[in-house]
């Protein structure tokens, strides 16, 4: 079975910085990412990972499959330059039969010698590998260059023969870390999780932030937050930070005060005071957040714009803002923070949820009523700051 996986990744993006530091950064988040079932290592523009034990293939694949950067990626029998001509028939072979079961009949044998120095042409090697196959392989499939349904791949470099008939497409994007990093309010819900992932996507290192509310949230929730945040660093590779901030002081403080409609936004509106506090603090570059125009009363356009105002100093990014929730939850399924998200744990708003929240909210009320918290709100902030958690994930 396969030893070995040829990972390709995007030049466009490779061109326009410095291209041995994106490769560097992809090599060491596929690293990441498969440690302890796979190595990897790049030559030639191209990146190897070698497995472990062949039965770990369908784990390595879901793992390439979902990390940002890579355009594409195959299964391969990789063989050294020295070896026999019946060696590379023998595998070519075990492809072909893996193709017979998938119901295949025309073929096309391309080669690629990025290595001048093996002997022959691509042309010579293409015919004469077909010609094996189709001779061992008698009226199982005929040839074609055009009307192909099965390419038979071989790829000889400086470092190896590699054989492989599939191509897995990559999630494309750019290498987390090429784009900064970034602090996203996770919530235990489906969007946010899927926001970050989307930051990842164009090169966005992401670290978390959750508030939390005990006695109102409690030990499953927390669990849940620290399970999304694991699980979401598969795709990042790299280390990150979860921070669990404090929120129900605040949150008392807004009840006992403010008129009801106005809560959640002020709710928000701490939530953003606090991440932004955060977010310079750690050198991170913005916040990233998984709201969506007009899906819940908070997320109207007026109340956005009441919310966003309480950040100064960095974009607030919010990568599902005009996303369908289908789609946003074909995506969470995808990435598999799907069966995470809908576990059944309170959210430090859902705690205090209004009756008849406010829709179009006005910013002047919302500081006028924001007032009314001070000065105790003050020392809340910085209490809620004091007695923040962070967990390395
Ligand atoms: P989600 O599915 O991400 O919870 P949602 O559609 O339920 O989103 P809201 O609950 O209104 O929407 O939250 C909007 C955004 O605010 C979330 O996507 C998240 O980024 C942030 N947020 C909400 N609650 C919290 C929380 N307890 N801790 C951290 N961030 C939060
Ligand atoms: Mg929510």
């Amino acid at each position: 079975m396969f030893t070995h996986i040829l990972v390709r990744y995007d030049e466009i993006a490779l061109k326009k910085r410095n291209r041995a530091w994106f490769e560097d950064l992809l090599l060491s988040n596929i690293r990441s990412s498969v440690a302890g079932v796979a190595s990897a290592r790049k030559f030639r523009g191209r990146m190897e990972v070698e497995l472990k034990s062949a039965d770990s293939l369908d784990d390595v694949v879901n793992r390439l499959s979902l990390i940002p950067g890579i355009s594409s990626f195959s299964p391969a029998f990789r063989l050294p330059l020295d070896a026999e001509w019946n060696e590379i028939v023998e595998k070519a072979v075990e492809l072909a039969k893996i193709a017979e079961k998938d119901g295949t009949k025309v073929l096309k044998v391309i080669c690629t010698r990025s290595n001048k120095a093996y002997p022959g042409n691509s042309i010579d090697i293409q015919k004469k590998l077909a010609g094996a196959v189709l001779s061992i392989m008698d009226k199982v499939f005929t040839v074609s260059m055009k009307d192909y349904n099965f390419a038979l791949e071989i790829e000889i470099d400086s470092s190896g023969i590699y054989l492989f008939s599939k191509r897995i497409a990559g999630t494309r994007g750019l290498p987390v870390g090429c784009a900064g990093e970034y602090l996203s309010l996770l919530s235990g819900g489906i969007d946010s999780p899927v926001a970050s992932y989307l930051t990842m996507c164009r090169g966005g290192k992401v670290n978390y932030l959750s508030f939390y509310s005990p006695p109102y949230t409690g030990e499953e929730s927390m669990k849940k937050l620290e399970d999304l945040a694991r699980h979401l660093k598969k795709y990042q590779g790299v280390s990150t930070k979860l921070y669990i901030a404090p929120l129900i002081d605040i949150q008392l403080l807004i009840r006992a005060r403010c008129f009801e409609g106005y809560r959640t936004i002020l709710f928000r509106r701490m939530m953003f005071k606090i991440a932004e506090r955060i977010a310079t603090e750690n050198g991170y570059q913005a916040l990233i957040t998984g709201e969506s125009l007009s899906q819940v009363a908070s997320q109207t356009i007026e109340n956005l714009t009441c919310i966003n105002d309480a950040v100064k100093t960095m974009p607030v990014i919010r990568p599902l803002i005009t996303y369908d929730k289908t789609d946003t939850i074909k995506i969470s399924e995808k990435i598999g923070a799907f069966p995470i998200s809908i576990r059944n744990c309170p959210d430090s708003c859902t705690a205090f949820l209004p009756k008849s929240p406010i829709i179009k909210g006005k910013l002047d009320r919302v500081l006028a009523e924001e007032k009314k918290l001070e000065p105790e709100i003050f020392d809340l902030l910085e209490e809620s700051l004091k007695n923040l958690k962070v967990i390395e994930i």
